[in-house]
């Protein structure tokens, strides 16, 4: 039975020695295998995992690699078990750690950085500098499960306690494992960007740090927000989750579009979800003089970019990585006080032994999957349940 040395537990959660933990091998191949349940150290708790969201990034660590980085290189044939967006149950606290209860339901931010480096002192963790530097002799204590130490898509998992947001019993396990993702779009428009209220905001590309992306700026008083997109039910969800405006960019040129919609002008900032190849010279051409843009998404090509209407314009441009400065907690509240109804974009649950399947729905859009959970617990096998 599960007993390391100074680890608190409780019978009320028994926790078995292994686990089931899918594992990655070549590009695009996972198996389900044992793993030991890991064991937490000084400032770090053990979860039960209870449900993890399928993010567009496992998707390009599992058939791509990067940004995965596993002892240096790589990640597959690693012994790595991929997936970053999950919740779960505290079951395990390491020594000392007495900042979350045994039995607490909490969701969890993906990066815990080294501590010690310039931007880990500056709150910018997901930019750690000792990124990937913890295994063998090398080890800075830097973490991002899913990333560089294994992640989600299994039973267990040790976090630091920086990592985790507490949520009220409220809040469902599908819509918990959703908190990062607002997370994210929030550490672009505020910790990054500096968005207050009024000034007025693009979203470009309805997936989901699109639409989670128009929830919180919207809930943080932008005005107008604009979405754009090619998918008229995605750009519908934009619309219940806040969206002013909507602009079909099949239908109707997306720079006159916006302009139009925004009284001639440009906008204070674009947030650009797209990663399509003309997205970047769109989206000068959508901001005001000085206006910033977000760039949140990975494009498969380089492209070329306009640099001399960036500088003539003033323009800020900037990429964002992950959730830093703890902004997944201020996007709980958002959520925990209902400002926005994330579960909006939560399409399919599949059981964690469905894994396969759940990444099939998730990469190819089947049945218009936006997110996709899996669940260790409490799905039957073989069925999907589709979002109310
Ligand atoms: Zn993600
Ligand atoms: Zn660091």
């Amino acid at each position: 039975m599960y007993a390391p040395a100074g680890v608190k537990t409780s019978r009320d959660y028994p926790i078995p020695d292994t686990m089931k933990a899918w594992v990655l091998g070549d590009p695009g191949q996972l198996s389900l295998r044992e793993k030991p349940v890991p064991v937490p150290k000084k400032a770090e708790v053990l979860l039960r995992i209870d449900a993890v969201a399928i993010c567009a990034t496992d998707l390009e660590i599992i058939y791509h690699g990067p940004p995965a980085l596993i002892h240096g290189g790589m990640p597959h044939n690693k012994n790595f078990t991929p997936g970053h967006e999950y919740m779960g149950t505290v079951v395990a606290l390491g020594p000392a750690v007495d900042e979350y209860r045994l039995g607490q339901r909490v969701t969890v931010e993906i990066h815990a950085g080294c501590g010690q480096c310039k931007r880990c002192r500056e709150g910018m963790y997901t930019a750690c500098h000792n990124y990937g530097l913890n295994y063998g002799d090398v080890d800075k204590g830097h973490r991002a499960n899913g990333f560089t130490t294994d992640g989600g898509f299994c039973e267990y998992q040790v976090n630091n306690i920086n990592t985790l947001v507490a949520i009220p019993d409220a809040m469902s396990d599908e819509e918990a494992t959703l908190v990062v993702t607002a997370g994210t779009a929030m550490y672009g428009l505020t910790e990054l960007g500096g968005l207050v209220a009024g000034e007025s905001v693009v979203v470009t590309g309805p997936g989901p740090i699109g639409l989670l992306g128009v929830a919180v700026a919207k809930a943080l008083g932008a005005q107008p927000v604009i979405l754009t997109g090619t998918r008229d039910n995605r750009l519908k969800i934009g619309g219940e989750l806040g969206a002013d405006h909507v602009v079909n960019v099949t239908k109707e040129n997306a720079v006159d579009a916006v302009r139009r919609l925004n009284g001639g002008k440009g906008v204070d900032y674009v947030l650009e979800c797209s990663g399509a190849a003309n997205a970047v010279n769109e989206a000068v051409r959508m901001v005001n003089r000085g206006g910033k843009i977000c760039l949140a998404a990975f494009p498969h090509q380089e492209t070329p970019v306009d640099i001399a209407e960036i500088v003539r314009n003033n323009i800020y441009v900037y990429g964002i990585r992950g959730e830093g400065k703890s902004a997944t907690h201020r996007a709980e509240a958002f959520m925990s006080q209902k400002r926005f109804d994330a579960t909006k974009i939560h399409t399919h649950t599949f059981p964690l032994d469905d894994l396969p399947t759940a990444i099939r729905y998730a990469k190819d859009r089947v049945e218009d999957a936006i997110k996709v959970v899996v669940k260790a617990r409490g799905v039957a096998a073989t069925h999907k349940v589709a979002a109310e």
